[in-house]
């Protein structure tokens, strides 16, 4: 059976969902392996056998602190080694650069916000701020396709065994940028945006204050997003900001609240499987594409909900 080579960045444990959807995407296509640019650990090992990994390939030696271009190294000669038919990886800012690098030194076509990925290694994927979904394959060498979270329910495999583990030579990657300094980021304890599973964005209509958002996501226990007004205006950092120029989501539950649904906004959150909106203006476009509407006042109608639900929770 022909390997499916799955590029994971620093796995934890429990493996995240992300990473557990690529795997069963890969177990459909094929024989999943996994690209891993740093050593991992005997229980992280068993954790990828448990979802069918034969093989981990692991850089002979620790790469660089470079940004992105030693990992694109290190995975072009990985899907070569692993003879790869494919090369499968999340749909993250970094994740979407080492694609596209490792298909440059492929010589191969990239894919990338794929949904879904058949069995001829045709993808699914959702274009044109999501006003369409198109079909389309590489014809050019391994493919490589980035495929966006929430896109199956990981399943892991039926039979586990522990993946055989192979050192890759990493050629030179070139020119980088070195990596100076670190900054430990602030950890807030709610899911990753572009993984949740529920996200509730706030937008101008906050009026700087995004306590009742925050209230709410934690209620339901989803990430926080905003719209670019919210993030330009400093009331939430630019890594919440969802849409063209910020994160695409795909959650199975988007509320919107005090964002008006500029074609900009509904780029990154269109794919959300249900989209609720509160916006105390009825006309608001972002009604257009809601499938539940509150025609509200922010600051009365997320309280209230937030009560609401803890009180079911509890
Ligand atoms: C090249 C480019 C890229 C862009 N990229 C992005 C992007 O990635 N993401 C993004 O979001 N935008 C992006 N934008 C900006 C986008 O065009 C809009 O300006 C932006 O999305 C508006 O944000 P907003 O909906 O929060 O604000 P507004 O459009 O001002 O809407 C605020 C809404 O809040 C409602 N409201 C006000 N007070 C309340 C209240 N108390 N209760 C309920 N509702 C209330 C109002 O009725 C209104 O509908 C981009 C623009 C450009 C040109």
């Amino acid at each position: 059976m022909a390997s499916v080579l799955v590029f994971i960045d620093v796995p934890g444990l429990p493996l995240p969902r992300a990473s557990r959807e690529l795997l069963t995407i890969a177990s459909e296509l094929g024989q999943p392996a996994v690209a891993s640019p740093r050593a991992l650990s005997d229980e992280v090992l068993q954790a990828l056998g448990d979802y069918g990994v034969a093989s981990v390939y692991e850089p002979e030696e620790e790469l660089p602190d470079v940004l992105i271009a030693a990992k694109s190294a290190f995975l072009a000669e990985t899907a070569q080694a692993a003879e790869a038919a494919a090369v499968l990886l999340g749909n993250s800012f970094e994740d979407r650069e080492v694609a596209a690098r490792t298909g440059i030194k492929l010589g191969s076509g990239v894919i990338t916000d794929a949904v879904a990925v058949a069995p001829d290694f045709s993808v699914t994927k959702s274009v044109l701020a999501g006003s369409y979904t198109s079909t389309c394959r590489v014809q050019t060498g391994i493919p490589v396709i980035t495929v966006k979270a929430n896109s199956v329910e990981p399943v892991p495999a039926q039979a586990s065994a522990v993946p055989e583990r192979h050192r890759v030579a990493v050629p030179d990657a070139g020119p980088a940028a070195r990596v100076t300094g670190r900054t430990e980021k602030r950890v807030s304890g709610r899911p990753e945006l572009s993984e949740a599973r529920v996200i509730v964005a706030g937008g101008r209509g906050m009026d700087g204050d995004f306590t009742p958002v925050e209230n709410l996501a934690d209620a339901l226990g989803g990430a926080v997003g905003a719209s670019r007004a919210a993030t330009d205006a400093g009331w939430i950092e630019h890594s919440a900001q969802v849409g063209q120029t910020g994160k695409t989501v795909s959650p199975q539950l988007y509320i919107s609240a005090g964002i008006s649904g500029a074609i900009q906004q509904k780029a990154g959150m269109q794919t959300a499987k249900v989209i609720v909106a509160v916006n105390k203006d009825a006309d608001a476009p972002v009604f257009e594409i809601a499938d539940f509407g509150i025609v509200g006042d922010v600051f009365s109608v997320l309280p209230q909900a937030t009560e609401e639900i803890k009180k079911r929770r509890s």
